[in-house]
């Protein structure tokens, strides 16, 4: 596969919460306006399922029809969470029925109808354990989450994850997600297939895309090799500690200004 470049692709984004969700800031309006100002043809909504009823998914889906076009598309999605399984995320993007599943099992298994991707959201909150029917089933596990993960660099934990994933099944992609609930801070990761594919979904689905973020391209099987890997674990580490010693850099400052 030729991996599509920025000037000759459709420019998406996934993992987008909007005020549907009780602590996302953007009207689906105001998304659809902060895509149009950045060239972003699609965006992959994901928001919090526990805030809507079956009523209120009909009266989402159809706004986003509304509000799509040749220019941008909103594609409807949630993301759902498990009484009992604590940090495990799962989005379903793509999502045209209404569903309530109680367990990861049930979810994987409502998914396969009523959605087009699946993921697992920002494996760190669930400390990389995933139930079996979730790493036998679901389309992507999300390497790189611009929220949890530094906006700068994925997560090498993730992508090992992956890649155990990928040895039982080569199906199984990573993506990148924003995991944005207020689109004044863009955290510019984006998703990018090529110009002809209208359907991105199926085009994230067959593997035919790729993540850039400020710092990294990640193919969908992300081939990092384990040496890799170390140089990106000690590449966060280092990060992690810039960004203490800046905050207290900020807070002796601060001190000095107040004494
Ligand atoms: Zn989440
Ligand atoms: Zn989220």
């Amino acid at each position: 596969m030729d991996a599509p470049t920025v000037t000759d692709s459709r420019i998406g984004i996934i993992h987008v919460h909007s005020n549907y969700s009780s602590d996302g800031k953007d009207s689906l309006e105001t998304l659809r306006a902060f895509a149009l100002a950045r060239d972003i043809s699609w965006i992959g909504l994901t928001d919090h399922a526990e805030d809507f009823t079956a009523d209120r998914f009909a009266e989402y889906v159809e706004r986003c029809e509304t509000l799509s076009d040749l220019k941008v598309r909103l594609i409807p999605g949630l993301e759902f969470r498990f009484a009992g399984f604590t940090g495990l995320h799962l989005l379903a993007l793509g999502l045209t029925h209404w569903m309530e599943p109680g367990t990861p099992d049930d979810f994987i298994r409502d998914a396969r109808h009523a959605s087009r991707f699946t993921i697992a959201a920002h494996p760190v909150l669930c400390d990389y354990q995933l139930p079996v029917s979730v790493a036998e089933s679901i389309d992507a596990i999300e390497v790189w989450n611009a929220v949890y993960n530094t906006r700068f660099l994925p997560d090498p934990k993730a992508i090992r994850l992956l890649h155990a994933c990928r040895a039982r099944r080569s199906a199984v992609v990573g993506t990148a997600g924003l995991d944005q609930h207020d689109s004044r801070n863009d955290r510019e990761i984006r998703v990018l297939v090529a110009l002809g594919e209208m359907d991105p979904l199926g085009a994230l689905k067959a593997g035919r895309f790729v993540s850039v973020g400020r710092t990294m391209r990640l193919e969908p099987d992300v081939p990092l090799a384990g040496f890799q890997l170390v140089a990106l674990t000690l590449a966060r580490m280092a990060l992690q500690f810039a960004e203490r010693l800046q905050h207290y850099g900020v807070t002796a400052f601060r001190k000095g200004l107040a004494r």
